[in-house]
């Protein structure tokens, strides 16, 4: 078939979606992308905004531990809700098999060649398409309270930069003159200078249009319901009715892909993950919140600077798929924040929301073909990273479907691989 024919359709409209749909269309590929709902205003809407090119899976030694624990613990940054439900239990069991040091070198060396691209592909973005997202790029501390949350960092460090990247181990004294707003409590942490910054949602916004630019069309309120595969030709329907065809699709629709993927035969262990987020300002008159990125270490809170305010990012809650805002977990957010920083009382809370991250129960995202249905191509499963992966998942969507190969190894995120 001359490419001119090939049609692609792509199944919604966040971060990985609209990545995949510029590095078509920018290559010259006829692109469709259908969201349910508006672009960028499910998880892509409100992370914690931060490109982290050497950040490992979950998946480690040590971890069960803390999630057993975390069971009896509801206000754990990682909670799992103690309900019977067989589809949560099949990924804890996936999980706990996948917490080793072997898995965790799998996994880094799998990931690597992914996040040094995708950082290179966001400063091109950058330059290249003038994108208005507050782009920062000069890294992220990560900071500790405790000698032992520290020690950890400094051996995680270790094990990163064995991968190429180049953290910085510093003490509490050398961090509070690099970041004022951190208080004498802090004892430690860990530069990550490969690290940046956006507005992610604004980052979605300007990737859909310069998508359009490139000839992407975006259909917005159009919920697929089914896909059916007939020969080269795929079928998409809509909850109004519409079909659509395609000669391929993209499944991007984050921790709402499941049920496409059962209605055709496809068992995929994806959960969603909650997190939270507060975006405050300082109080009028005082204190600047924030001047860098920083991660609070033992309580897994990101803290952004963003365009005027900053964004308090954290939690990980395995619920089931819900929108509910759990008030005493959000505010372990705002309560961690006090432990680290010393304008946190300073802090004007502006909005508040939940998103959830698409997770697999291996720590890695599923990107590629499904070999029982060419011409389907698996884009989620990008958990705490679909931001900082979002180009490179793009670019290499592009490379499987209009040259047949990637540039990169990616059998790693095989989407049958459980
Ligand atoms: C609190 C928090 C902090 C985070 N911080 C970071 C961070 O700092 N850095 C980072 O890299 N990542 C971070 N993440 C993770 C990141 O937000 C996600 O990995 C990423 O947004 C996933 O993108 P996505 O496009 O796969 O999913 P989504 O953004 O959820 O988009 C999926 C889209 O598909 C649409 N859709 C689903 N099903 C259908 C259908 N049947 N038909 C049509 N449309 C459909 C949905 O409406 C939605 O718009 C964070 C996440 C959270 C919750």
């Amino acid at each position: 078939m001359p490419s001119t024919d090939r049609h692609t359709i792509i199944i919604g409209g966040g971060v990985i979606g609209v990545c995949c749909a510029y590095y078509l269309a920018k290559r010259g590929a006829r692109v469709t992308v259908l969201e349910r709902d508006q672009v960028g205003k499910a998880a892509s809407f409100g992370n914690a905004g931060s490109i982290t090119p050497d950040h490992p899976p979950i998946n480690k030694p040590g971890r069960v531990r803390q999630a057993l624990k975390s069971l009896f613990h509801p206000l754990n940054p990682l909670y799992v809700a103690p309900k019977p439900d067989p589809a949560l239990a099949r990924w804890l069991w996936i999980f706990s098999r996948t917490c080793t040091e072997r898995h965790l070198e799998h996994a880094m060396a799998a990931l690597t060649p992914l996040g040094k691209t995708t950082r290179r592909l966001f400063d091109e973005l950058i330059e290249n398409e003038k994108l208005k997202c507050y782009f920062r790029g000069d890294g992220y501390y990560e900071v500790y309270l405790t000698e032992r949350g520290w020690e950890s960092a400094r051996e995680e460090a270790a094990m990163v930069s064995r991968f190429g990247f180049h953290p910085e181990v510093i003490s509490g004294g050398a961090l509070r003159e690099r970041e004022p707003a951190l208080n004498d409590g802090v004892a430690g942490g860990v530069f990550h200078p490969e690290a940046a910054s956006v507005n992610p949602y604004q980052f979605v916004l300007e990737m859909a249009q310069r998508s359009e630019s490139h000839g992407a069309q975006f259909l917005t309120g159009s919920e697929v319901t089914a896909l059916r595969a007939g020969g080269e030709v795929w079928s998409v329907e809509t909850r109004s009715g519409e079909v659509l065809e395609s000669t391929s699709v993209v499944l991007a629709g984050g921790a709402y892909s499941v049920p496409l993927l059962r209605k055709l035969g496809i068992d995929f262990p994806l959960q969603p993950a909650k997190g939270y987020h507060r975006d405050c300002t300082p109080a009028a008159g005082g204190p600047e919140l924030l001047r860098h990125a920083c991660v609070l270490g033992e309580n897994m809170v990101f803290c952004t600077p963003m365009d005027g305010f900053v964004r308090f990012a954290g939690t990980l809650e395995f619920s089931g798929v819900n929108h509910e805002i759990r008030r005493p977990r959000l505010e372990q957010i705002t309560k961690a924040s006090a432990r680290y920083l010393n304008t946190a009382a300073n802090a004007v809370i502006q909005s508040e929301w939940c998103g959830l991250r698409p997770c697999l129960p291996d720590g890695l995202p599923a990107v590629g073909p499904l070999a029982r249905f060419p011409g389907l191509f698996v884009a989620t499963g990008h958990a705490m990273m679909g931001l900082t992966l979002g180009p490179v998942t793009g670019k290499l969507a592009a490379e499987c479907l209009l040259d047949g190969q990637p540039s990169l190894d990616i059998s790693a995120f095989r989407p049958d691989r459980f």
